[in-house]
């Protein structure tokens, strides 16, 4: 558990270690203020146990008030289900993917509780603190969002910024980290024109940390310019393909 941001009653906790075995490492987040809770892309099955007894040492379970859900993948919202039934959260998830995430099992008497995010995105008051929902879609999903905290002056950045295979929670050198995240960015991204129209939009914010669902975080506003910085010119998805479709 690290606490990447605590003052007079706000929190921010992030929890890297959840994850095992074959599941990709994901990274699940808790905002705090005044005693009520928002947990994160709260990822899988497995994790939910160890997320569950995360949030109790930090807040109390009927305290949950808020669930977010990034996107519609299995380790953001797979076990969506589980923390509908023992808390009386709201949760929230993109129009796009509300009748698919049935398919994940949630049962009747929880599904009115899932929200549908409008594309253009919304706020979601956090004991009087205005999370802001932000629109960024294709970056990878095409119903996806971020979300923004005022006071701690976080973006949670969802896949956006994503690093596999790092040994490390915060990001000390930007260009020794570039290598950890071009893979994933080039190939999970569609293209360069849905980055540029975030960047436009996101430089617009004042950001003192990124913090994305998979590795490392930019914990300083130099960083947080460096990688939005990088990511503006980097090619990626159909930006790249040439003749990559032959019959098999
Ligand atoms: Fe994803």
């Amino acid at each position: 558990m690290i606490t990447l941001f605590e003052k007079e009653g706000h929190k921010n906790i992030m929890f890297s270690d959840l994850t095992s075995g074959y599941m990709i490492q994901a990274n699940q987040h808790i905002i705090i203020h005044d005693g009520e809770a928002m947990i994160l892309d709260p990822g899988g099955h497995k994790v939910y146990s160890k997320l569950f007894a995360g949030l109790s040492d930090v807040a109390s379970a009927k305290n949950l008030k808020y669930i977010f859900f990034s996107h519609q993948d299995p380790d953001i919202i797979a076990s969506a289900n589980a923390w509908l039934i023992i808390s009386k959260a709201e949760a929230y998830l993109s129009e796009l993917w509300m009748r698919f995430i049935p398919h994940f099992g949630a049962d009747e008497f929880v599904i009115n509780r899932i929200n549908s995010i409008p594309d253009s995105g919304t706020i979601i008051n956090l004991c009087g603190v205005e999370l802001k929902i932000i629109p960024a879609h294709f970056l990878h999903s095409a119903g996806n969002f971020q979300v923004y905290d005022p006071v701690s002056k976080i973006l949670y950045s969802g896949d956006l910024g994503a690093s596999l295979g790092v040994d490390y929670d915060i990001v000390e050198n930007f260009e020794d980290h570039i290598k950890y995240m071009e893979a994933f960015h080039r190939r999970y991204l569609p293209c360069n024109k849905a980055v540029k129209l975030w960047v436009d939009m996101i430089r617009q914010l004042d950001i003192d940390m990124i913090v994305p669902q998979h590795g490392a975080v930019f914990n300083t506003p130099e960083k947080v310019k460096s990688f939005i910085d990088w990511i503006e010119w980097l090619p990626c998805g159909i930006d790249l393909m040439k003749d990559e479709y032959k019959i098999p």
